[in-house]
């Protein structure tokens, strides 16, 4: 059993979902009351969910945030799933929430960002699920863009006997300010499809974007780059919800956005092409944070020199900063002419932009 690997890893099939459609989870980041969790679910299923999820163990980032209802939330979840026929999934991060959800006979079980980065953790659930090879169990890439760790965490459940196995793309925490809320680094789920070619690999477009208005074109994204199906989270008063209030979308919200996306049936994911444009789409990212980074350096600057009254253009530290690019460029094999004109354009707008304060 432990000996098999990811290659081995057939695709997950959903209960009343069509082979090859995309597979659908969707609800709350967090099951606040029973109330709202039943509320949430009965929209959801009238949609056309099978699949429901709810947080009741939230590990947040910050003490003092809502922390999750925990185990009192298991009877809602399964009331939820008596009414509706649905499917219940929630995630699950220490040995102790393994044995609650198991006993409680939830099918679904989710490890989350903050766990998958743990390879401790990960052995300690892997350790419990042993035996439950009923339970379906999904892993969310850690934090951290690391293959290796999103892969051993994979190969830990798998060594815990654990086939019923997919994977679930939520983006990466990064310094700087982004557009998302977690960069998507795509070129990461690509590798991992690499990995475990007929492994289920769901987007997460919540998470990534952080914003209700992202979900719809990451997940459209998602599905263009062949991702089997998306996790959405999706509260019936987004507004109120307890936690990622920004990122949620109604059920009708979610109704409209399913019938939006377009199903084709090429995939991309393992397509080379598309592989290294993701990245230059990652780099060219990267960049733009880079130079918006660089801009806003370059204003405090401007008010700096404003203040001691000093001319913007300081010409020996315009030709010390353009021949240190130079140089630096050309031990990265970059032509002299080409960061010669890449530094002036940057170096033309930040003067620009400091003169705009002087003005
Ligand atoms: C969640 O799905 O609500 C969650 C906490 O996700 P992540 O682990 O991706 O942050
Ligand atoms: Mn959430």
């Amino acid at each position: 059993m432990g000996s098999r690997s990811l290659q081995d890893i057939g695709p997950l099939t959903w209960p009343g979902v069509p082979l090859g459609a995309p597979l659908i989870v969707a609800g709350p980041c967090s099951a606040e009351s029973e109330q709202q969790t039943l509320e949430a679910a009965r929209q959801l299923s009238e949609i056309g969910i099978k699949v429901f999820r709810a947080g009741i163990w939230k590990p947040r980032t910050m003490p003092g945030g809502f922390e999750g209802v925990g185990d009192r939330g298991l009877p809602w979840l399964l009331r939820a799933g008596r009414e509706t026929g649905m499917s219940l999934a929630t995630e699950v991060a220490t040995v102790e929430h393994v044995h609650a959800a198991l006993d409680a006979g939830i099918s679904i079980l989710w490890v989350g960002a903050r766990t998958s980065a743990n390879p401790f953790a990960m052995q300690d659930i892997a350790d419990a699920l042993r035996g439950h090879d009923e339970v379906t169990v999904l892993v969310k890439n850690p934090v951290n863009p690391d293959l290796d760790l999103w892969l051993g965490a994979l190969q830990r459940i798998l060594g815990a006997g654990i086939h019923r196995l997919g994977a679930v793309h939520r983006g990466f925490s990064s310094a700087g300010e982004h557009l998302y809320r977690n960069d998507p680094q795509w070129h990461i789920p690509f590798e991992l499809r690499r990995h475990a070619p007929g492994m289920t690999i769901l987007c997460d477009p919540s998470h990534i974007g952080g914003k209700r208005e992202y979900v719809e074109p990451l997940a459209q994204q998602a599905l263009d780059m062949g991702f089997d199906g998306l996790m959405i989270e999706s509260h019936c008063h987004p507004d109120q919800a307890l936690s990622d209030s920004a990122q949620q979308v109604t059920p009708q919200q979610l109704k409209s956005i399913l019938e939006r996306l377009v199903v084709r049936s090429g995939t991309l994911l393992d397509d080379e092409l598309a592989l290294l444009r993701q990245q230059i789409d990652d780099c060219d990212h990267e960049l733009l944070a880079v130079l918006a980074r660089r801009m806003s350096v370059a204003r405090q600057i401007g008010r700096f020199k404003k203040a001691h009254n000093m001319r913007v253009v300081q010409p020996t530290r315009y030709h010390d900063m353009i021949k240190a690019r130079i140089d630096e460029g050309s031990s990265l094999d970059l032509p002299v002419e080409f960061t010669q004109r890449v530094m002036q354009a940057i170096h033309e707008e930040s003067v620009r932009q400091q003169i705009d304060l002087f003005s």
